[in-house]
């Protein structure tokens, strides 16, 4: 028999007993990206944690009784910004983006989630949301913004367990003076001159935009229903994001719940400092596998993966080129095993206890090694990859060298396509590679690389 999964819910601050709604669909919802710039290493931690999730629930209500959606924020003003820095339009911004996203995380062995939905293409949901709102009196119109009337829920702050007169404080800094009381969040605000707009809902008759929580409840709703299993995120989101999106989707349903179980990620920080910008150690994805911008060489996936599980996911991180070789080290130990790349996929015995336990990776990853010790080699290969690991994200094939410098060739004619802004001409030979077997890498240096897809 399999052992009882249990979670640890920040509604409640204790472990729980994981009970779906419905174990033919078990419904899980993950904060996704904000699509404007290159994903950063702490970006990864919610992608790669909640991916071991998925595939724990896969494994224990089977796949095809699992709905996991991971949304994409594509109208923001920090894309905006970005569209107009860089005098693109705001749709290549979030594609480039999203594009890259997606091949950064595919090296990290992440499961594509079952939907993953833009928000750009859910704005009717997000109306429709809204105008529930403002028809119970939950919302209401103010200089052509609408916004949640947080007094109209007495239990608003239940998720972040925070003091009202806290919270207000914090919201007091700079009050709009449209604004009842300071707390009130906005769910729909006017576009200015050249930002994207649609038709405003509640009566208002110049174009708009949604707020950023109401996009989370709109997706959700749409894709998971008025309640569902588990919403994630990292462990900022709680207020005010996730506070209001509970908010938002508790009182349009009148629902008890947004979610049973709330899970969140501790943070990631860079060699024992907070990652940032001006201190020099903001580290993405993409620089750790394609770069040798992090000490001095560039990481496979499968190691950035491993790292990333042998801290617990609620603790927070330090993200160290220490931890990396030492990633690193366990994973060549394990490649010695023939059966690592035939093996079917299994979570089993010991792995499967850890991780039942609220997701223990650590404890997960010591009976990994007990396995090995234990000459148990199959069970190893089998978990392995169940977990996301595969042999053949280390060994990258020899290119005969007639193809090789075919690759440069056309790497080299699409470079000068994007010189001159063709983007058309960029893709399609993007695609004449991938069609090849070879992924690209754009790095922000201006150069790309390129590997052969595993
Ligand atoms: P954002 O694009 O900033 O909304 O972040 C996307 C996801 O990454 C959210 O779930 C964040 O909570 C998470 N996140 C951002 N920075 C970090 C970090 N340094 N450590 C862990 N998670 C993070
Ligand atoms: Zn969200």
């Amino acid at each position: 028999m399999a052992p009882t999964l249990r979670l640890y819910n920040t509604l409640t601050r204790t472990k729980e007993e994981f009970r779906p709604l419905d174990p033919t669909n078990v419904r899980m919802y993950v904060c996704g990206p904000t699509v404007y710039d290159y994903a950063h290493i702490g970006n990864a931690r919610p992608v790669i944690v909640f991916d071991v999730l998925f595939r724990l629930l896969r494994h224990l209500y089977g796949p095809e009784h699992v709905t996991y959606v991971r949304n994409v924020t594509d109208v923001d003003d920090k894309i905006n910004a970005r569209a107009a820095e860089r005098g693109v339009p705001i749709r290549e911004v979030t594609e480039e983006t999203l594009r890259q996203f997606h091949e950064d995380i595919a090296a990290l062995g992440v499961l594509p989630p079952t939907v993953e939905p833009r928000a750009t293409e859910h704005i009717a949901e997000m109306k429709a949301l809204i105008e529930r709102l403002v028809s119970n009196g939950h919302a209401y119109v103010a200089e052509e913004h609408v916004l949640f009337d947080v007094p109209s829920m007495p239990e608003y702050g239940q998720l972040s367990k925070r003091p009202l007169d806290e919270m207000e404080a914090g919201a007091r800094v700079d009050v709009a003076p449209y604004k009842r009381s300071p707390l009130d969040f906005v769910l729909w605000k006017p576009s200015k001159p050249g930002e994207p707009g649609w038709p405003s809902p509640a009566g208002i008759a110049t174009p708009g935009r949604p707020g950023w929580h109401v996009e989370c409840s709109a997706m959700s709703w749409k894709h998971l229903g008025e309640a569902f299993d588990i919403h994630a995120g990292g462990i900022d989101l709680v207020f005010p994001h996730h506070e209001n999106e509970v908010a938002q989707s508790r009182c349009s349903f009148g629902t008890k719940a947004m979610a049973s179980y709330w899970m969140h990620n501790g943070f990631l920080q860079v060699e024992s400092q907070k990652m940032s910008k001006s201190l020099g150690n903001f580290v993405t994805i993409n620089e750790l596998l394609a770069t040798d911008a992090f000490g001095g060489r560039s990481w496979p996936g499968e190691v950035l993966r491993l790292a990333m599980l042998r801290t617990h996911y609620r603790q927070p991180i330090d993200w160290t080129v220490r931890a990396l070789e030492e990633a690193e080290a366990t994973l060549s130990s394990w490649t010695a095993i023939p059966e690592f790349a035939e093996e079917d996929e299994a979570i089993s015995g010991e792995v499967l206890e850890a991780l039942s336990d609220d997701l223990n990776t650590p404890q997960a990853i010591a009976a990994l090694h007990a396995l090995e010790r234990t000459g148990n080699s199959t069970a190893l290969a089998a978990n392995l990859r169940a977990l996301g690991f595969r042999a053949s994200l280390r060994d990258t094939p020899a290119l005969a060298p007639e193809v090789a410098s075919k690759v440069e060739t056309l790497i080299s004619v699409r470079r000068s396509a994007r010189a001159e802004k063709n983007w058309a001409e960029s893709d399609r030979i993007r695609d004449e590679l991938a069609a090849m077997g070879i992924t690209l890498k754009d790095n922000k240096d201006g150069t790309t690389t390129w590997e052969v897809a595993r």
